[in-house]
């Protein structure tokens, strides 16, 4: 196992996780008044499926050094806990894997009238794959589509899912691409189709609220709707991780999974105290299962 490839991937994931937690905080109506003044609100902030997930995808890369399907779709149904607020599909597939034994493979195809999931839910968990890849692209793309394919078929998805490890790679490995050059790196490496075509789009944004009304802030829970503007708040805003938090939070939508790709993508980045410290005392911890040290044999 290489240390940096799990240093990297561990930054990713906390920052994760605090997006995901501070996101989780806004889904209740009565937090929006904290959301208008920027006012952090007192924690613990719990974080959601969003986190859950991408720990097992940490693990499975911790454990294995790289994503072995079987391992992954084991983890994903083990862990499985109603009360992260998972999405009604992904719910289904879970617990029909740990209750009734079904094959990933076979509920995944099935999904969605047999077209497969376009939901956010690949996308959502996979920037710390970015991250402990973040050496070798071409490796990128190649994971984060085995990891997407677990529960989400649908080329949408994928694409979605390959996007944020991109970005989250470039953000650990060539943290100087930022802006239009980091949109136009992530879409040259995401599969052609509607979610390249939305991130070319992005490149011609210039505001946030353009950005949520033009790319969709997660409202239909789906790849196309939720990665293409994560990608433009991190090309603008993304040197600051608080900003480019409250920036994806202040656009409502899915704000939990919008701030957790955010925030894994940024949370990649080189140098200590990316995440603000009073953000991450607020934050429920990870769990020890994910982020248990595996001994070098
Ligand atoms: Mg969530």
């Amino acid at each position: 196992m290489n240390p940096d490839r799990r240093a990297r991937a561990l930054s990713s994931l906390r920052g994760s996780a605090v997006g995901d937690a501070f996101g989780a905080c806004f889904d209740d109506v009565i937090n929006h008044g904290a959301l208008r003044s920027r006012t952090l609100l007192p924690g613990p902030w719990l974080w959601t499926d969003d986190t859950q997930m991408a720990c097992s995808i940490f693990a499975v890369l911790n454990a294995h050094g790289r994503i072995d399907q079987e391992v992954l779709a084991r983890s994903f149904a083990e862990h499985y806990d109603i009360y992260r607020r998972y999405g009604p599909g992904t719910s289904r597939i879970l617990r029909l894997m740990r209750q009734k034994g079904y094959h990933w493979g076979e509920l995944a195809r099935q999904a969605r009238g047999g077209r497969g999931s376009w939901g956010n839910g690949a996308a959502m968990r996979v920037a710390p794959l970015g991250a402990w890849f973040a050496d070798d692209l071409d490796r990128v793309v190649e994971e984060a589509t085995a990891s997407a394919v677990v529960t989400h078929t649908h080329p949408d998805a994928v694409a979605g899912a390959v996007a944020v490890a991109v970005a989250a790679a470039l953000s650990s490995a060539q943290p100087h691409v930022r802006g239009v050059e980091l949109l136009d790196a992530v879409a040259a490496r995401t599969p052609r189709g509607s979610v390249r075509s939305k991130i070319r789009e992005a490149r011609f944004v210039s505001d946030s609220s353009t950005a949520a009304a033009e790319l969709g802030v997660g409202h239909e829970t789906s790849a196309l709707d939720t990665v293409p503007f994560c990608l433009w708040v991190v090309a603008n805003h993304g040197h600051d991780f608080a900003d480019s938090c409250w920036t994806a939070a202040s656009a409502g939508g899915d704000s939990d999974t919008t701030c957790a790709i955010i925030g894994g993508i940024v949370g990649a980045g080189p140098g200590i105290d990316v995440v603000p410290p009073d953000w991450l005392t607020r934050c429920e911890p990870l769990p020890e299962w994910a982020t248990a040290t595996i001994p070098l044999l």
